[in-house]
């Protein structure tokens, strides 16, 4: 069950100060760094297709850009808020340096749903964002890309806008774009295939063989199915998935004991991730309640939907079985709940370092952009195992020199990067 009473920014702080406190980090240096550098609160006026102007709201967090232009995605979400954007972009600060690469952390969103809105309200709503906001994006400044119910059309309807203002070509001022306008190959399934990286080194460390697993996922969007696609490539079991039904409001979960098959439940899903209920009883599977994914006997769990998914409220349903949760999405971890979790000794791979694949590349798009030359997938691909690869094994090794919580030693690497970064600026 979803802790929505959590605010995901003082969570995101709270582990920040948790870990400034261990590595002793300065106060100036410590005031700096738990809070943005920059927000944007927008107003985003749309003739809607009936006529009327709805006035939507959107933001842009610029955390910290010392170590390089921020990055990071925007969301489209009904319930979405600043101070949800203010924890996306921490943790897009973090996330950037925990895989070395020369990017910032931003985040940015608008409260709307687009289940309910024609493409040309979206494209009015992405053009509207990046016109409040030109000043202060592109491709050495701030570089946005898809996340929660965006996709690559908004990208490029927010560079097209872009461009008219600015008078040029500028490919990477946003990534996420589509292959053969300006997007990398790879990008669709980087972030999935790079959770599953950073769990086939866990594994791998564990001395366990994947094709002996069995997982269970919360969510069925993009992270989720690429993410079963790889492991389940590796031998893995996924045995049950689950989504959030639009219609009903609230999440269900789709359970196969001999393991989902991927290819015929994304036949019946949609572009949001939801899956056809009817049609998945047809096939076989068990419908049951949205928060009995965590609740599997299982090996690994792989939280790939929202923030603030496993909370006190539900950390004790967590099989005894589970030996790894991989956070495939931002923040699914409450900090009640990563104590419970660090007292079952389960090994965590935090969010920052386990969905940077996205991310990683978005910047080798940039790369592809800056040099107007594009890479073969299986280049991208293999550039990306390897980020993957020496970014997990450089946390997994720092943690087992120091006795410390994945999560810790993610963000002692981190924090410490960035940290320098602004100390040699001289910011602080
Ligand atoms: P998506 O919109 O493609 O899919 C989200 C999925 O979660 C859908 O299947 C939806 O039905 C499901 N869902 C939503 N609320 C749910 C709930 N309460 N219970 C169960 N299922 C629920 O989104 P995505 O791109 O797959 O992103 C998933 C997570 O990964 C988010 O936290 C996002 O911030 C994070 N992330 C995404 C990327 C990326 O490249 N897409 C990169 C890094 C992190």
């Amino acid at each position: 069950m979803a802790d929505s009473s959590y605010n995901a920014f003082k969570m995101a702080q709270d582990q920040f100060d948790r870990v400034a406190e261990q590595i002793n980090l300065d106060a100036g240096t410590r005031e700096f760094l738990r809070v943005p550098m920059r927000e944007y609160h927008l107003s985003i006026p749309v003739r809607m297709d009936d006529g009327t102007i709805k006035v939507f709201r959107g933001f842009r967090v610029q955390h910290n850009d010392a170590r390089g232009p921020g990055k990071g995605g925007i969301r489209f979400h009904p319930m979405e808020t600043i101070d949800t954007v203010r924890a996306l972009a921490m943790w897009m600060t973090w996330k950037c340096s925990v895989v070395d690469i020369p990017l910032g952390g931003s985040k940015g969103g608008v409260i709307c749903d687009p289940h309910h809105l024609s493409l040309k309200e979206q494209e009015q709503i992405c053009r509207g964002w990046v016109r409040q906001l030109a000043r202060d994006l592109g491709p050495v400044r701030d570089v946005p890309a898809p996340d929660i119910m965006t996709n690559g059309q908004h990208m490029l309807w927010m560079m097209d806008e872009y461009e008219t203002i600015t008078g040029g070509k500028y490919p990477g001022m946003i990534t996420g774009k589509p292959v053969g306008n300006g997007g990398s190959l790879g990008r669709t399934e980087a972030t999935g295939f790079g959770v599953v990286y950073t769990l086939r080194e866990a594994l791998k460390n564990m001395n366990i063989d994947p094709s002996n697993t069995v997982a269970s996922v919360q969510g069925f969007g993009n992270v989720a199915q690429y993410a079963i696609q790889l492991y389940t490539q590796l031998g893995g079991t996924v045995i049950c998935c689950s989504c959030w039904d639009q219609g009903e409001n609230k999440s269900f979960s789709f359970f196969k004991a001999e393991g989902i098959d991927l290819d015929q439940l994304r036949k019946i899903t949609d572009r949001f991730g939801g899956i056809d209920r009817a049609k998945a009883v047809d096939l076989g599977y068990r419908v049951l309640p949205g928060d009995d994914w965590i609740k599997q006997e299982a090996d690994i769990l792989i939280p790939a939907a929202m923030e603030n998914q496993i909370s006190a409220k539900n950390v004790e349903n967590i099989h005894k079985r589970i030996k790894i949760i991989v956070e495939a999405a931002n923040g699914p971890t409450t900090p009640e709940a990563d104590q419970e979790i660090q007292n079952r000794r389960i090994f965590l791979i935090p969010d920052f370092l386990a969905n940077a694949g996205g991310v990683t590349c978005s910047y080798f798009e940039q790369v592809q952009n800056n040099m107007n030359y594009y890479w073969e997938k299986e280049e991208v691909l293999n550039k990306l195992d390897y980020k993957m690869t020496s970014a997990f094994n450089g946390v997994a090794e720092l943690a087992k020199k120091n006795n410390l919580f994945m999560r810790d030693a993610a963000y002692i690497i981190a924090i410490s990067r960035v940290a320098d970064a602004c100390k040699q600026r001289g910011w602080v």
